[in-house]
């Protein structure tokens, strides 16, 4: 196994060559740093390996466990959204379970990666796709709907650093992370929703312990997110438990709840 202290961050923009478009030259340089250096982080194998492109949405799979990835590079860090494809097949895509692993990469302009994070497939709920405005009568695509990824709308334990300001996070780190949340894939994909909302305003609470009634105070936004569901703090209630029985919260007493890490 490889160590993750080799993990070198300076990609090759020799590999490029020929090339004209930004977007083709950022899109080979960043895939084909990925193919030669990434690990996978749902198991053991020191590779993910590329795959012929327009398999849909997915860039690479792991030759060892078959988890598939997506990358997202760019020079722009925006820690809150990212713009994704088209806004009904990343629907589809998720009703079925059939989500991509999400790498997102920020690169220097000289080309090493500054950040990469790795995005558990089962972190995407509805509430983290943004629908876009159709494209205008006037686009080569008219009334094309494209989506974002809210970045911020995904708990901070689905959002797993790999590269941290051009510092490479240990490799059994990031596999020990993915192993801690990787319960949440066995939840049914109608009912991971909830979940991932609960977690999420769970951990934006900040606090290693928490009370039933400030877990109450999430219900606003979560009857805005959930519209059709009129019984909230049972629907709390109920998530705390799944969280538990996932291994990510313990109950301290009645009412009281403990974050795991
Ligand atoms: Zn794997």
């Amino acid at each position: 196994m490889k160590s993750i202290n080799t993990l070198n961050l300076l990609m090759e923009a020799s590999c490029a060559g020929g090339l004209k478009s930004q977007c083709q030259v950022a899109r080979r340089v960043t895939e084909t740093w990925a193919d030669a250096n990434l690990f996978c982080a749902a198991c053991t194998s020191d590779r993910i390996r590329s795959l012929p492109h327009n398999t849909q949405a997915i860039d690479f799979a792991c030759p060892s466990c078959s988890a598939p990835f997506q990358l997202k590079a760019g020079r722009v860090w925006n820690e809150r959204k990212i713009p994704d494809a088209g806004y009904h097949a990343m629907m589809r895509a998720l009703a079925s379970d059939r989500v991509p692993n999400l790498l997102v990469m920020q690169y220097t302009p000289d080309w090493n990666v500054r950040n990469l994070l790795v995005i558990p497939s089962f972190f995407f709920a509805p509430s983290a796709i943004e629908r876009r405005p159709p494209l205008a009568p006037t686009a080569r695509r008219a009334g094309w709907i494209g989506c974002n990824i809210l970045l911020s709308k995904i708990a901070d334990v689905g959002k797993i650093k790999v590269v941290a300001n051009g510092m490479p996070i240990d490799a059994s780190a990031v596999r020990g992370q993915y192993a801690t949340v990787r319960p949440l894939a066995t939840l049914d994909v109608r009912a991971r929703g909830w979940t991932l909302d609960v977690l999420r305003l769970v951990k934006k609470l900040s606090k290693r312990r928490f009370s039933l009634s400030e877990a109450y105070e999430f219900a606003p936004e979560l009857s805005k997110l959930h519209p059709n569901n009129r019984n909230v703090e049972p629907k709390i209630r109920q998530q705390l438990q799944v969280l538990r029985d996932m291994g990510l919260l313990r109950f301290v007493s009645r009412g009281e709840y403990e974050v795991l890490r």
